[in-house]
């Protein structure tokens, strides 16, 4: 294939346009050396983004006043296609990537999603180990699609739930929609096979801590492990304080308190949920202390937009533009040696940054768009 382009410096700033020669990128470079950023990170783990829409507006995610009717979401022909995804996909196994995760938005109301899982579940990692596909997903429409899902090769989901009682969970979600879907779409995945369900709550200071307890006890005996995550300011609509913040340790306290927990060692290094369990044999809970004890020094993670940027975190304010050498007839070298070249430029770690007031940027992108 030839290219007709010319050939811009990867740095932050730089973009691919239409004009841009990637020649002197379309070489095979070998990647069988764990490629590592500059902090001396490998790339483990890419997160994607299917869709910038939710049926949920989170007030601390999508806040209605700004996603509201006149909100603009991607028109379709912006999106990554399903192929799109895969050659990227098979990309970024190749300079080392072991884990994908579909998110959004709520990757559910991306339609077909179920085709994009059998597309990525029968990829095999550089090692040739089975690549790790999972979903993080709001539940509502789970109970429809979660037998799709599993005979599509789907194997791990994460559900999110922030609340037990329909007063918070409205409270927070701004909808109508009952608890009971949610539960019901758990419940459907367990049905259909699903063996690691992860249910993941988002605890925000005055809004949903008094659920902390209610929810341990919900999904203890259940098989059923339940994280709890600090509220972190990501993007900039969510008008995050660190008074909002409930630190891990005493959400940890709160649950020991009414049932005693023993800590237990990590599934593998860099795991970011601390793990526990109960002492009486009724499973495992998590914690992930993202603000109160950030964890960038491990962070694997590139994450993927609706729309085809790679960002090196999920506070970024810049995504390098991958979809458009992809739509130029960009070769496979050029596309994996921009990705390498980008994470091999990699010095990001916001979160242990994040009490410089340098660093609180104003251009930050919202999770919805980049893949929470
Ligand atoms: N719609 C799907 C869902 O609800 O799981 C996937 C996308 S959502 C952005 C992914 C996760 O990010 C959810 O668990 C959500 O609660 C979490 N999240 C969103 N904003 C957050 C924030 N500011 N702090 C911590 N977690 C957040």
């Amino acid at each position: 294939m030839t290219n007709t382009f010319r050939i811009i410096p990867v740095t932050s700033a730089a973009q691919p346009d239409a004009a841009t020669d990637y020649r002197a990128l379309d070489v095979e470079r070998d990647y069988s050396d764990t490629l590592l950023d500059g902090l001396q990170r490998p790339l483990r783990d890419l997160r994607i983004s299917v869709t910038d829409r939710c049926n949920l507006r989170c007030s601390y995610c999508m806040p209605r006043e700004i996603y509201d009717e006149s909100h603009t979401f991607l028109p379709r022909a912006e999106l990554l296609t399903f192929e799109e995804i895969e050659r990227l996909a098979r990309l970024f196994v190749r300079l080392g990537m072991r884990k994908i995760r579909l998110t959004g938005g709520e990757p559910l109301l991306r339609h077909g999603i179920e085709q994009l899982i059998e597309r990525l579940a029968p990829l095999q990692t550089a090692d040739g180990q089975p690549l790790e596909i999972a979903l993080t997903t709001n539940g509502v429409l789970l109970a429809r699609k979660a037998l799709a899902l599993k005979n599509a090769g789907l194997r791990r989901l994460n559900v999110s739930l922030d609340g037990l009682s329909d007063a918070t969970f409205h409270r927070i979600s701004d909808t109508n929609i009952a608890v009971a879907t949610v539960l019901e779409g758990i419940e459907a995945a367990r049905s259909a096979g699903f063996e690691q369900i992860k249910v993941n709550m988002v605890v925000k200071r005055g809004v949903n801590e008094h659920e902390i307890v209610p929810m341990a006890e919900y999904f203890r005996h259940t098989g059923i492990v339940l994280r709890f995550i600090e509220f972190m300011d990501v993007g900039r609509t969510n008008g995050w304080r660190m008074d909002d913040v409930v630190p891990a340790q005493e959400i940890l306290a709160r649950i020991a308190e009414r049932f005693p927990m023993e800590q237990l060692d990590p599934n593998y290094s860099g795991e970011v949920a601390e793990r526990w369990r109960y002492a009486d044999g009724g499973g495992e809970i998590g914690v992930i202390a993202s603000v109160t004890q950030a964890f960038c020094h491990e962070c694997s993670r590139a994450r993927l937009s609706t729309d085809g940027k790679l960002y090196n975190c999920l506070f970024a304010s810049d995504g390098l533009r991958l979809r458009d050498p992809l739509r130029q007839g960009a070769t496979d070298n050029v596309l994996a040696n921009l990705i390498a070249e980008r994470w091999q430029q990699r010095n990001d770690r916001y979160s242990q940054l994040r009490h410089l007031a340098t660093v609180r940027d104003a251009t930050k992108v919202e999770m919805s768009y980049i893949g929470g």
